[in-house]
């Protein structure tokens, strides 16, 4: 019998592991984040890593006092994009900027990157034209350049997958593990607008601002580059898997929990207009939907003006949504002060939940 228990561990702490391992357990029942657990605890520490598994990228010792850092991010067809609605060069963009994004969340400087592509045997070359100029335009734009990859044949669909460096002097770097009791918390941009975005495109839609954000999201490279710098958080994710999800990846590292207040949540008036006031319907997907590609990020209280300067610089919103607590766990306060109940966690490939990402 499996045995789910909620332990402290230096990588996750907000999931459920599973304490022992046995043949023929189901990838449902462990989870995205439980398997990745179970590969990284038969690593073994190495002086060459300063920042091995569990961050938005990993950082290795590159020149004198300047760290290397590394993600990688797959797209994969019918998972992360449907090719009834998505375009080409805008896939691209967004095959790079969801890399991109977790180098801003290190607060790191982007540089080089690798193309790897499996690709259906009779599948369109002015697809792939398009999407090649949509991602060396998004390229140009960040300042990265391709410097090699991969290309094979796919049984089952297109696949992308990019591998991106960037470099950070070591101690401006922001980790996910670093937030403490007192910090507030705050995001950028607006929450939940690729989920709708991806909901209207099922639907039928093909127009509008939120189906914008989700197939062209921007990373927020310039604005983690300019608080890292400026050495104004304490800690840093991107949202990716959504809201929760993404701040439960702060809390468990830093041993940590949160206060969210509802009624700061920053949402478009497009999203705004789309949703009643119903609270569960309002913020489910702001919360729980994923690809947002915003920032989230922890600073002292005392720094909000000198935040809100930066941002206004870039033209960005950012919003303070919350405070870490020594008490684990997230509580959701609605403005009337009452903890609320049951709204969605967060994206993960495993668990029964979803059909496509977000
Ligand atoms: P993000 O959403 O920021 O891209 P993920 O949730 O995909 O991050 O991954 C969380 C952490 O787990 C990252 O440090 C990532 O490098 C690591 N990771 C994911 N998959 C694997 C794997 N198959 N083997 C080793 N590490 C992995
Ligand atoms: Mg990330």
């Amino acid at each position: 019998m499996l045995r789910k228990v909620n332990v402290t561990h230096p990588f996750w702490t907000k999931v459920t592991m599973i304490q022992e391992i046995k043949t023929g357990q189901s990838l449902t029942d462990l989870g995205e984040f439980g398997l990745i657990d179970l590969i990284a605890r038969k690593v073994r520490p190495s002086s060459a890593v300063t920042i091995g598994i569990g961050d938005d990228a990993a950082a290795f010792q590159w020149r004198a006092n300047c760290l290397a850092l590394a993600t990688t991010d797959m797209l994969l067809e019918g998972v992360h994009f449907d090719l009834s609605f998505c375009d080409p060069f805008r896939l691209g963009r967004k095959a790079l900027a969801v890399n991109l994004s977790d180098i801003a969340a290190m607060g790191g400087r982007p540089r080089t990157f690798l193309l790897s592509l499996a690709i259906p045997k009779n599948f369109s070359i002015d697809f792939l034209n398009d999407f090649s100029s949509g991602l060396l335009e998004i390229a140009e734009e960040f300042g990265v350049t391709l410097i090699g990859g991969d290309t094979c044949v796919s049984h089952s669909g297109l696949v992308i997958s990019i591998t991106l460096y960037g470099e950070q002097e070591k101690q401006k770097v922001t980790q996910r593990s670093t937030a403490r009791p007192g910090e507030s918390i705050f995001v950028t941009g607006y929450l939940g607008d690729s989920a709708l975005g991806l909901k209207l495109l099922r639907e039928g839609q093909r127009k509008g601002d939120v189906i914008d954000r989700h197939l062209d999201p921007t990373p927020r490279v310039h604005e983690g580059l300019a608080l890292a710098e400026a050495g104004l958080t304490c800690s840093m994710i991107d949202i990716s898997d959504g809201l929760l999800s993404d701040l439960g990846h702060i809390t468990g590292r830093s041993a940590m929990g949160a206060r969210l207040y509802l009624n700061r949540i920053p949402l478009s008036r497009e999203y705004s207009e789309y949703f009643g006031s119903d609270i569960h319907e309002r913020y489910s997907l702001a919360l729980g939907g994923g690809e947002d590609y915003e920032l989230l990020f922890t600073a002292p209280t005392y720094r909000k003006c000198e935040i809100e300067v930066l941002f206004r610089k870039f033209g960005t919103p950012v919003s303070e949504i919350g405070e870490i607590t020594a008490v684990p766990g997230i509580r959701l306060l609605s403005p009337e002060g009452e903890t609320v109940h049951g709204i969605a966690a967060g994206y993960d490939h495993f668990l029964p939940r979803h059909g496509m990402k977000s």
